[in-house]
């Protein structure tokens, strides 16, 4: 049995990895020749939107899933014609753009940012004077990992920033000053079954992902259901097929939904030691409508991101219970080569580990000292 898999990075190549001992074999569609999967699987190289390599893509697949938010909502709908896609190409509708992200979170009653469409220019000045400042302007498209974002604290900021801006649509948010950062993955299989994974905490720096905690340390049990809740409502609504990311901010004590994505997603690495069963595995057993594995914890893991250079890693290797994951990428600033799962039987050991961590992680542009003297994170 055959899967493709839109996207071939490394969210993709983890899926395939968690499929082979389930029997699946794996084809891929990315329009990068050097994208990691090649390593792996089966490859088609060709652009989103090119009929022909899609029919070819498609002949003789089971189904058809996505690693990658924006992959044109086109080619979904086009292949959906052929041959069973999951997520639903409306997952993809909604989650590309912003402002529809927005308007399902508030048609379903999920707390969100509070924000306004900036589809012109001349919206800009109306909407900073209702939201106030400090703002955040934010591309609807394209945007992730931080790119396609304009942080406003002063109004000369908001003045600096006019020439730079992009003639695209956008949407300003108020400024959340949030106490963490927090993230659910949900599955639901084809048969409706569905799993929920224990909120996890995430440090992010220059907009990129650097160390998840999983479970979160000290969650409320009323905020873990808060977010199952806002996580159930989506998958509902959508009749979504496969796991689902949602990104929340902490904040008085209440939830707000950030973004979603509808698919496996960095978040849910930390799972593949550290749950029962993968993100991964859990996505697949979903599209394929088998039973869903546990999301339960198997103990407390920590997740770190190896971005723009490598460790080495005989001195990752040295650390009991560290786990690592390289990507098959070449190195270039800024970009995910892989990561680190450290797990441990109790938040306590897992500090103690995090702090034994060579000096590679506790550079400034990690974040890994601020997570450790975070007062809603790790014990002291
Ligand atoms: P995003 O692309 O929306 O995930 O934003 C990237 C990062 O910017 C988030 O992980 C937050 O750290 C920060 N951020 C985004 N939106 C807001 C907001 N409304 N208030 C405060 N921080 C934000």
């Amino acid at each position: 049995m055959t899967i493709g898999i839109l996207g071939g990075g490394q969210l993709g190549y983890m899926l395939a990895l968690a499929g082979y001992p389930l029997g699946l074999h794996f084809r891929f569609l990315d329009p990068t020749p050097e994208a990691p999967v090649g390593r792996i699987a089966q490859r088609v190289t060709a652009d989103y939107l090119d009929h022909a390599a899609l029919e070819k893509f498609a002949h003789g697949l089971e189904l058809v899933t996505y690693e990658f938010e924006n992959v044109p909502v086109e080619a979904a709908k086009f292949l959906a014609a052929r041959v069973p896609v999951y997520p639903p190409p409306a997952a993809l509708e909604a989650a590309q753009d912003r402002i529809n992200e927005k308007k399902l979170f508030r048609e379903l009653g999920i707390a969100t940012t509070d924000s306004l469409p900036v589809l012109k220019k001349r919206d800009l000045d109306p909407a900073i004077k209702e939201l106030g400042l400090p703002s955040i302007l934010k591309t609807c498209r394209m945007g992730y990992d931080g790119k396609g974002q304009w942080i406003f604290r002063t109004a000369d900021d908001v003045e600096k920033a006019k020439s730079s801006l992009t003639p695209v649509p956008m949407v300003l948010e108020r400024f959340v000053p949030f106490t963490r950062e927090l993230s659910i993955l949900a599955v639901r299989s084809k048969t409706g079954e569905t799993a929920f994974y224990p909120l996890v905490e995430n440090h992010h720096r220059d907009g990129i992902l650097r160390l998840s905690l999983a479970p979160a340390p000290r969650i409320e049990p009323q905020i873990q259901r808060t977010a199952e809740d806002a996580a159930r409502r989506i998958l509902e609504s959508l009749n979504y097929v496969g796991v689902l990311a949602i990104e929340f901010f902490e904040a008085g004590g209440r939830l707000l939904a950030n973004e979603m994505a509808p698919r496996v997603h960095n978040s849910g690495h930390w799972t593949i030691e550290g749950a029962i069963t993968s993100q991964f595995e859990n996505h697949l057993r979903a599209v394929l409508g088998l039973p869903l594995g546990s999301a339960g914890p198997a103990g407390c893991s920590a997740m770190l991101n190896l971005i723009g250079d490598l460790p080495d890693s005989a001195d990752v290797l040295a650390i009991p219970d560290a786990h690592l994951h390289l990507y098959g990428k070449s190195p270039r600033p800024g970009r995910k080569l892989g990561h680190i799962t450290l797990r441990a039987a109790s938040p306590e050991r897992l500090a103690l580990r995090l702090s034994e961590l060579p000096a590679f992680f506790h550079r400034p542009d990690f974040c890994l000292d601020s997570a450790l003297t975070h007062s809603a994170s790790l014990p002291a």
